[in-house]
């Protein structure tokens, strides 16, 4: 019997998932490749949402299009096939199956787990989830868009990379911008003594209101329409605005690898060649924790350079190949002369 070709299944459709399809069809040219993901649309680029905001598009365009970064040919010309609003609920490492949320059943030779990070909310404000906006999605941005009147109110806690580059593209728009609370300000860049004063300093600049030392409690809908959402803090006080965010870094996607049997720390644990306690499974990008032999312990590396070396890498070495992440660099935050700031996050090639 003539044999089956290598099937590689790849959970996540993001930069690190994308990276890596391309190169296992370079290296296999005769292997299946199969894409699951839980979003509804191609392979976007999310760096650019909130571009939504610009003038332009804020006239209630939600064409999704431009964002594509590969037109629907590129998947079907490198034969790679992406299952789309496809949820994987389950791994089952001693059969190499894939159990899907509508029951289906899909085997694996080799397992890219590269399925990224949702908006880490705080444990005291998860009930109020239901009141505030993610902003991970297309449709998360076009929805916060739409429940935003002009000129209007956004409170961010927190205040992470993510969450500063939609304040810096909202003020620029007339948009008021609020952070609340200064554990997560900055994330994953840690600042410290005189440059975070200077990069708080930036922010005022820039037109963010910053109300460090506040502890939110509490999200309320006040009313519908504007003003709709109330943040008390504890201790006392409170502040009103439109829309209610949490930028408070990133949480891990993993709920199906739970009972996988595969070392999970937040993230996938791996090795520096990406390969998991699991010989068949390997994980890259926001998902992954890696060994860090200097600092003898398992971290992760944000950004999408690191995380689009890590989709290189994994694909090489799930072909046969043996390559180990370089210590990737720290991204730093520069402080311009002229008072504003800059972050490697913020970047997109
Ligand atoms: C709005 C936003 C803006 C950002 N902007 C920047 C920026 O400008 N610069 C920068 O360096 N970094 C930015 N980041 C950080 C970003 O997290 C990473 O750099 C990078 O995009 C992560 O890529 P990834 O491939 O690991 O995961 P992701 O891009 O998060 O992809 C995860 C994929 O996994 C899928 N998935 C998850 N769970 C399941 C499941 N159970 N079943 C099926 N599919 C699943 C999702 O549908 C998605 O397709 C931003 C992040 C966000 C949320």
């Amino acid at each position: 019997m003539a044999q089956l070709p290598q099937h590689y299944v790849i959970i996540g459709n993001g930069v690190a998932g994308n990276e890596a399809a391309w190169h296992l069809r370079q290296r296999d040219p005769d292997s299946r490749i199969t894409i699951m993901t839980a979003g509804r649309l191609l392979f976007i680029n999310r760096y650019e949402l909130p571009s939504l905001f610009n003038g332009a598009g804020a006239d209630g365009n939600a064409d999704w299009r431009p964002f594509l970064v590969h037109p629907p040919e590129y998947y079907t010309d490198n034969r790679i096939e992406v299952r789309r609003s496809t949820w994987v609920d389950k791994v089952d490492t001693l059969n190499r199956t894939l159990t899907l949320r509508h029951k289906e059943t899909v085997a694996y030779d080799k397992l890219l787990v590269a399925s990224g990070g949702g908006g880490y909310v705080p444990e005291n404000l998860r009930e109020f989830r239901p009141l505030m906006h993610p902003f991970g999605t297309f449709g998360d941005a076009i929805r916060m868009r739409d429940m935003l009147p002009k000129g209007g109110h956004v409170i961010m806690i927190g205040g992470d990379m993510i969450g500063l580059d939609l304040g810096r593209a909202l003020v620029k728009q007339g948009y008021k911008i609020t952070i609340v609370g200064d554990e997560y300000l900055f994330w994953p860049h840690a600042l410290e003594g005189e440059r975070r004063t200077k990069a708080l300093a930036a922010l005022e600049k820039m037109g963010i209101e910053v109300l460090a030392g506040k502890k939110p409690r509490v999200v309320e809908e006040i009313k519908r329409g504007k003003q709709a959402r109330r943040v008390a803090f504890e201790g006392g006080g409170s502040i009103k605005g439109d829309v209610v965010m949490s930028f408070c870094g990133l949480m891990p996607s993993l709920d199906f690898m739970v009972g996988a049997s595969v070392d999970i720390e937040r993230g996938l644990l791996v090795n520096r060649e990406l390969q998991s306690t699991d010989k068949s499974i390997w994980a890259a990008g926001d998902v992954c924790q890696i060994w860090s032999p200097e600092e003898n312990h398992y971290r992760f590396y944000y950004g999408w350079k690191n995380v689009k070396d890590m989709g290189r890498i994994a694909a090489f070495n799930m072909t046969g190949g043996k390559e180990s992440v370089a210590t990737f660099q720290d991204e730093k935050l520069t402080i311009k002369r002229k008072g504003g700031i800059d972050s490697p996050y913020w970047e997109y090639e």
